[in-house]
């Protein structure tokens, strides 16, 4: 049975990994030898440490002591309870303490399960095995629920929350992140005249072109709805962006898809807002979103076809023509 939990997660060419927090380094032993070989382990022996390696390792799953001397083992599951990087990693607390109440309020908290101190190693295999089990089907299911059928690309909701995210991790370590936002141009115009077959194949063509224009696994772009993409580029600057942009603008006329009834060429062209900031506060990533999407307007409203950037007190438009 559990051969076949690693199966899968081989399938997809990794182990799981778990985290193992505890104070007391013969635990962490202990709890290590149950799994030696099968899974990828990481160890923590402060709530601090733990934090930092969750967020760094994304773990598939945390087995998390309880009373530690720095920050509890309630504290550690409340914070990666609260941080969209880190909500979905299944905790089981492991603990001496089983009263009903301190159970209660574990899983109130947000734990998947408790495995009671002194460990019997059969059953910390059954139940991380099982979390592991359904830590890979939910992540199934989001990977699927965050398509878009028609493109292959990531779909809006996946946008929403990898900007979240991005903003987060941006925030924190002080570096820029770019939002670059594209719209086709006359696309109504497009479909009217070809038909909305040869609309659905000037879309899927639209996000090849756009997928091979990503140069850093963290770049990543979606069909944010009907004839609009969006590229989230963490840790890049403006100048970056403007380049990303160009290389897009440059790819979309390069595939060279006949458009007789566009007003700005003979072939399907796009128009590109780019907005870029250092976030400063922990919410504010619509904002940026929303000068991504103004810069776009004022694209289309000198014309089309172009690359407008945010900020500015003019938005500084780069003609393509
Ligand atoms: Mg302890």
């Amino acid at each position: 049975m559990w051969n076949k939990v690693l199966d899968e997660y081989a399938i997809r060419c990794y182990k799981p990994r778990i985290l193992i927090v505890d104070d007391q380094p013969v635990n962490i032993h202990t709890l290590s030898a149950v799994f030696h070989g099968e899974l990828d382990i990481i160890v923590a022996t402060s709530g601090e440490k733990a934090l930092h390696l969750a967020l760094k390792q994304k773990p598939d799953l945390i087995l998390l002591d309880i009373v530690m001397p720095d920050i509890d083992g309630y504290e550690v599951c409340r914070k990666l309870k609260n941080d969209p990087i880190t909500e979905w990693i299944p905790i089981i607390f492991v603990t001496a303490e089983t009263e009903a109440n301190v159970e209660a309020y574990g899983f109130e908290i947000g734990a998947v399960d408790f495995i009671a101190k002194p460990i019997n190693p059969a059953i910390v295999r059954a139940r991380v095995m099982t979390q592991l089990m359904l830590k890979l089907y939910m992540d199934n299911m989001r990977e699927v629920a965050w398509l878009d059928g028609l493109t292959g690309l990531y779909n809006r909701r996946r946008f929403d929350e990898m900007l979240k995210q991005h903003w987060l991790l941006c925030r924190r370590e002080q570096r820029p992140l770019a939002i670059i936002m594209l719209d086709v141009d006359f696309f109504k115009r497009f479909n009217d005249n070809y038909g909305h077959q040869k609309g659905d194949d000037c879309l899927r063509a639209i996000a090849v072109a756009l997928k091979g224009t990503l140069r850093r696994p963290m770049d990543m772009v979606f069909r944010y709805g009907g004839e609009e993409f969006t590229c989230l580029l963490p840790l890049t600057d403006l100048a970056g962006a403007q380049e990303r942009a160009s290389a897009i603008l440059n790819a979309i006329k390069a595939l060279q898809i006949p458009h007789a009834t566009s007003r700005v060429s003979p072939f399907v062209t796009i128009s590109i807002g780019i907005a870029c900031t250092i976030p400063e506060q922990e919410k504010g990533e619509e904002d940026l979103l929303n000068h991504s999407d103004q810069a776009l307007y004022q694209s289309k409203s000198d014309g089309r076809n172009r690359i407008t950037t945010w900020p500015g007190d003019k938005p500084d438009t780069v003609s393509e023509v």
